[in-house]
């Protein structure tokens, strides 16, 4: 390998130059084609370039990229927040631009610690979580995260956030099933709530969908309505990491909707840029900001790009793009579509153990044995071996963990950009049987 003085995921490995990118389809310097079934980490909602963002992002430039948030506000943030008050439900109204998902969540915690703070509760300071999920790499945020791969370096500097089980139907930690299931996950939480003291703790966190911790896992019913009336029984924010999910991915602005729950606060990333730009956002209710509003009135957080007019621009352009084309209507059909699609590989590919998801955003999860639900030996590499196939073979599709403790399972997340086609849908789904027939030879 040549030398190389830029730090990729794997040190040890090369990576294709990507030179370009149309709609699904990303091209490396060879010319070799490639399908975007993951819409990169789930962020190219509307895939690549797309010639209206280019135009706003050429017309932002060209008047002003940046202005420092406590100098100057922006017309492009100013309409922006304005746009995502109007698209989310209930009073899900004051928006605050940061740059990662990351970043979105760790800020939600700190609004929810400020939140009891400027009420008179210093106490209350905790946030719970959920094991096997992902709130993001910087320390709040991963304090937060149950996954142990990305925390297990890092456990001494971490506070210890994570205190319930995920609603992982596949698995469920409680052994029900959907016909015996009294949420007794969610019932955890109360559990969990009562036993440490809801006067320390300031708020719950989970992902609608576990994304990248569990691909893809989806709650039953029910979930998050119990959730959501347990948090408010023991006066607990409930935060919803919509970074994933947001955007339309499961065709709503947010996947809470599909659940009928309002959360306290939302963080939104990955399609709201939709990869043009970093930009990702925490949205905070009426209701948490109002003792903020009669106090101190500011919230303590910030990034030097904050609200930057740039991002803004491009993400307002893509919420014009995704509005223009009617976009969300076709997410439910297409992902329906997609899903029958793969669920007919299951007869001759016995390692695929369940499909899940919503939307455009479904979860396979891989085990030995279908029957006990047995996942591979770790020494396999199920999982990034499947993502290389596929790779080589032009179809790029996500990795995730899976598994109870979060590391023992093997996943894929299929997440193609919205606006992707009918025959497109067929030519992924043609491209990851051929994958599926590789993995199949290398594991007898
Ligand atoms: N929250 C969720 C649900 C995510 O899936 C991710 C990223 O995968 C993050 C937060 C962190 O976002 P970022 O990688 O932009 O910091």
């Amino acid at each position: 390998m040549e030398r190389t003085y830029l730090i990729k995921p794997a040190l040890d490995e090369e990576y294709p130059i990507v030179s370009y990118g149309k709609g699904v389809y990303l091209y490396d310097l060879d010319g070799k084609q490639y399908l975007d079934a993951s819409s990169g980490a789930v962020t190219a909602n509307i895939g690549h370039g797309v010639e209206e963002i280019i135009e706003a992002m050429k017309e932002q430039s060209e008047k002003i990229s940046f202005v420092y948030r406590s100098q100057f506000s922006s017309e492009p943030a100013e309409k922006l927040a304005e746009k995502i008050a109007l698209s989310t439900p209930g009073d899900l109204n004051w928006s605050f631009f940061v740059n990662s998902g990351s970043e979105a969540t760790e800020t939600a915690m700190k609004v929810a610690i400020q939140y009891w703070q400027e009420k008179g509760f210093p106490l209350k300071s905790k946030i719970l979580s959920r094991w096997v999920s992902y709130h993001g790499i910087t320390l709040g945020a991963l304090s937060m995260s149950g996954h142990p791969g990305r925390r297990s370096r890092f456990v001494p500097l971490l506070a210890d956030f994570p205190n319930v089980s995920p609603p992982y139907c596949y698995r469920c930690p409680f052994n029900q099933t959907p016909e015996s299931c009294k949420y007794e996950c969610a019932q955890e939480l109360d559990t969990a709530l009562s036993r440490i003291g809801p006067e320390s703790v300031a708020a719950f966190i989970a992902e609608p969908i576990v994304g990248a911790a569990g691909g893809c896992i989806t709650p039953p019913k029910g979930y998050y309505k119990k959730v959501k009336e347990i948090c408010e029984t023991h006066n607990v924010l409930f935060i919803a990491d919509e970074v994933m999910t947001g955007f339309g991915r499961t065709g709503t602005m947010l996947a809470s909707e599909h659940w009928g729950i309002i959360p306290d606060i939302v963080c939104l990333g990955k399609g709201m840029g939709a990869g043009y730009a970093p930009i990702a956002a925490t949205v905070v209710s009426e209701k948490v900001m109002e003792p903020i509003m009669s106090g101190s009135k500011q919230i303590m957080s910030g990034h030097t790009l904050s609200a930057n007019p740039q991002s803004a621009a491009v993400a307002l352009a893509v919420m014009e793009y995704l509005e223009n084309n009617n976009l969300f209507a076709d997410v439910d059909s297409k992902g329906i579509y997609l899903k029958n699609l793969i669920e007919k590989l299951r007869v001759q590919y016995p390692f695929i153990g369940d499909i899940r998801g919503k939307g455009l955003l479904l979860g396979l999860e891989f085990v030995e044995d279908r029957e006990t639900k047995q996942s591979f030996s770790k020494e396999f590499n199920v999982t990034s071996r499947l993502v290389k196939i596929a790779q080589s073979l032009g179809l790029l599709v996500y990795p995730a963990s899976a598994g109870l403790d979060g590391t023992s399972g093997d996943a894929i997340i299929i997440a193609p950009p919205l606006t992707i086609t009918k025959r497109e849908i067929e030519e992924l789904v043609r491209l990851l049987e051929s994958s599926m027939v590789q993995l199949k030879q290398e594991l007898v």
